[in-house]
């Protein structure tokens, strides 16, 4: 059985897909990332694509055994350059998401800025490995808003950090231990603005194969509306 699918789609409402992800194997793994564009006229297309082509490209410069994560931030550095010297033609307000997770034997390497997320589904349980560089993520983190209130919240995909915008990208980074034949799921807001944290686990079966499970995902988000450009990585842990 395969160790991981990936899937984008535009959604029902918007016209361009400024999503992107990648999925590269390692010589002991796999890298998986996830990045949502963002800025006019096609602006975020350009950023996602960036931040992931540098991402794919710190990938083939992995080695086995030796930690990934260092080239990645540098990586997601260079990226952040890049996104910001694009954004110097007429695109301002250009930056997208980036969450990536390296899945290598009994750890996970993740970085992470904005409001993409990646989850951990061990033993019928899910765990969201990533907070929302979010103004409402930081308000449901200081209990000023629940769940349900930050979902429905006027401003709730306004980011706080994003690459591509600012002086310096303020990455969050963890290596995290895991444990052979979990799930891993990296996503963009288009499904997570569409489906709770049990929603999802309802569809993460498991005991299927992975690629109907993210056209199940990708569905569900469209037939909640569709609002935004879905993405989902799926990758089983080593
Ligand atoms: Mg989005």
């Amino acid at each position: 059985m395969k160790d991981h699918a990936a899937l984008t789609d535009v959604g029902r409402t918007r016209e361009h897909n400024e999503d992107a992800y990648a999925v590269v194997q390692l010589l002991d793994g796999l890298l998986c990332a996830v990045a949502d564009g963002m800025g006019g006229h096609a602006a975020g297309e350009v950023a996602s694509r960036i931040a992931i082509e540098k991402m794919e490209h710190a990938a083939r410069a992995a080695r086995l055994g030796q930690p990934l994560l260092p080239e990645l931030q540098n990586a997601a550095d260079a990226a952040h350059a890049a996104i910001r010297e694009a954004a110097q033609d007429g695109r301002e307000g250009m930056g997208c998401t980036l969450t990536v997770v390296a899945v290598r034997p009994g750890k996970l390497e993740l970085l992470h800025i904005g409001d993409s997320r990646a989850y951990l589904l061990h033993d019928g349980a899910i765990e969201q490995l990533t907070d929302d560089d979010t103004l409402v993520g930081e308000m449901q983190r200081q209990a000023l808003l629940t769940e349900a209130e930050a979902r429905e919240h006027p401003a709730r995909s306004v980011l706080t950090r994003a690459l591509g915008v600012g002086q310096v990208a303020d990455f969050s980074a963890a290596t995290i231990d895991s444990r052979p034949g979990d799930l891993l799921l990296l996503c963009s807001d288009g499904l997570t603005g569409h489906l709770t944290d049990d929603e999802l686990l309802a569809r993460l079966d498991p005991k299927q194969g992975l690629e109907p499970v993210a056209k199940a995902l990708v569905a569900a988000a469209n037939e909640a509306g569709g609002s935004d450009n879905v993405t989902v990585v799926l990758a089983r842990t080593r």
